[in-house]
């Protein structure tokens, strides 16, 4: 049977790519509504979003963390999430209700900050992180 290593983890703000997962759509108050069901990408549909431009501002997508070949891990860590809990020191120990996340089992935030993680994540446009 295979393990869940980290080696096997799944990035939660990958970009919009052919095979990537659909996770979340970006709602007009700017928060991602998790979807319940696991969509893949195919090539219609990122052809179709691309169109429209600008996919990763609309849309949250995952995909298989890559670890260093991403300018975001540090190392060791994903650097996205290690800031943004550093920057919200207020949820620690908060006993907040987390959205339903179909990739929880596999995601990389989760597995590094555990349900602040989710608590930060519905805040999350992946097409903003450039400058984290
Ligand atoms: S951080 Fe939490 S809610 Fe967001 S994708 Fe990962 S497991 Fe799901």
């Amino acid at each position: 049977m295979k393990t869940e290593t980290s080696e096997n983890k799944l990035c939660p703000s990958s970009t919009a790519h052919e095979g990537a997962v659909l996770l979340g759509v970006v709602q007009g108050d700017q928060t991602v509504a998790l979807l319940n069901a696991g969509l893949l990408a195919d090539a219609s549909f990122i052809a179709k979003v691309e169109e429209e431009g600008h996919p990763e501002k609309r849309f949250r997508f995952a995909d298989k963390c890559v670890k260093s070949g991403c300018k975001q891990w540090t190392g060791t860590k994903c650097g996205v999430i290690k800031e943004l809990a550093e920057y919200n020191p207020h949820l620690d120990g908060m006993d907040h209700s987390i959205p339903e996340c179909i990739i929880r089992h596999r995601c990389r935030w989760f597995s590094q900050e555990g349900n602040k993680a989710c608590m930060i994540c519905p805040y999350v446009i992946t097409d903003n992180l450039a400058d984290i």
